[in-house]
């Protein structure tokens, strides 16, 4: 049987697949089993930052391999340590648990929220304000946690504890602080990323932090998809002027290895306590290793190379025919066509060799940070001819 007719036969049916088999790559070129070559703007959904096969990354990762590939969590590790220490020098948080995924590091938000709400205001305290048209993942919780009835049926009962404020609407949001007095956390993305690559506004963020400050709540942002590089900053609150109580992140952080982590700040850096959490592969030395690769690359020149590709994508796309507006930040834009469907212009794409994705009516685009401005110039005039 071919790969597809097995996938089909062997793979639950959770994913609507593109009918390609990708088998190697080399920075932004991809190649599928018959040798076709696509320029990838899609990176496995902002996780390769810096393509596929990166010399230096997998320097890293293959120097690691060589020496251990995994330990339990109950002895130290270099790799994590190193991995940490960079995480809480660049955002001036105090401490980082690793799970392995998005919704991992959020569970970890969550339960920190809980647990810093439980352990000063008693149980019971235990609400978290997230937004509509939200995505944290797909584990109970998480799923929970999305703000999208979409994801709210079919697996109930879901954790209680949630609700939904209009995203951009700070009245919404203190209603819905003044509606419940067990609000232990607000958890958001600042660039919603699967609800239509939508940034939110600067002033909304801002008050958004001050009410937590006010009502002792943690402000958490879900950098998930945001994070790494991926929006112009090493994170997106950078450019928000905040300070965030906890920040999750994954996809990028690896560079193509799950690990993921959840970041917290001096108000509830002594919340985890032991056995409060934990995770068999959490941390990996691999994953953390590449991570340390991506991490260490995340450099001024490397955030200002990711606005000047910004910029190259606006400024090709945005008064082209077919295309109303761009949204998003940095390397994460997401482009309204009027002439067709988004779905469309993807497989029309694929079929002449572009790799891109949707996101609710939006053509999104998460390339290399590092994709070579040639490439990026061949693919968005592929893109332009198909908007039009
Ligand atoms: N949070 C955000 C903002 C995401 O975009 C995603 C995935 O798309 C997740 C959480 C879940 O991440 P994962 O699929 O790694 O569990």
């Amino acid at each position: 049987m071919h790969i597809q007719e097995k996938d089909k036969a062997y793979i639950a049916g959770t994913y609507g697949r593109f009918p390609v088999t990708l088998v190697k790559g080399k920075g932004s070129e991809v190649f599928d089993e018959n040798g076709k070559r696509y320029i990838d703007l899609g990176t496995g959904i902002a996780v390769n930052s810096f393509g596929v096969a990166d010399d230096a990354w997998k320097e890293a990762v293959i120097n690691q391999l060589d020496k251990i590939q995994h330990a339990s969590n109950l002895y130290y590790t270099e790799p994590q340590v190193q991995l940490a220490e960079a995480l809480v020098g660049a955002t001036g948080m105090k401490k980082v648990f690793f799970g392995n995924s998005g919704a991992e590091a959020n569970e970890c938000a969550i339960k920190v929220a809980r647990k810093y709400g439980t352990d000063k205001y008693g149980e019971g305290h235990h609400r978290i304000i997230t937004l509509k048209n939200s995505f944290h993942g797909r584990t109970i919780t998480t799923l929970a946690a999305t703000g999208q009835d979409v994801f709210h049926t079919s697996f109930t009962p879901f954790t209680e504890g949630f609700s939904y404020a209009v995203a951009n609407d700070i009245d919404d949001m203190k209603a819905k602080f003044q509606e419940a007095d067990d609000v232990c956390g607000v958890l958001m993305e600042l660039v919603q990323g699967e609800g239509g690559v939508m940034a939110l506004d600067k002033e909304y963020v801002q008050e958004v932090a001050k009410l937590c400050r006010e009502k002792d709540a943690l402000l958490m942002i879900d950098e998930v998809q945001t994070g790494n590089g991926r929006t112009g900053s090493i994170y997106a609150f950078m450019q928000y002027d905040i300070t965030p109580d906890v920040v999750t992140t994954a996809k990028g952080l690896g560079g193509g290895l799950p690990i993921g982590a959840c970041i917290i700040g001096e108000k509830a850096e002594n919340v985890l306590t032991p056995s409060s959490h934990g995770s068999t592969f959490g941390g990996n030395p691999i994953c953390a290793a590449g991570a340390v690769h991506v991490f260490s690359r995340l450099t001024p020149e490397l955030l200002e190379g990711v606005k000047e590709r910004e910029a190259l994508i606006r400024s090709t796309l945005q008064a082209a025919p077919g295309v109303k507006e761009i949204s998003g930040m940095g390397l994460m834009l997401g482009i309204t066509p009027t002439e067709k469907s988004a779905k469309e212009i993807v497989n029309e794409a694929l079929s002449k060799g572009v790799l891109v994705l949707t996101a609710k009516e939006k053509v999104r685009l998460l390339p290399a940070l590092n994709i070579p401005m040639e490439q990026l110039t061949e693919a968005l005039s592929v893109l332009k001819e198909i908007f039009a």
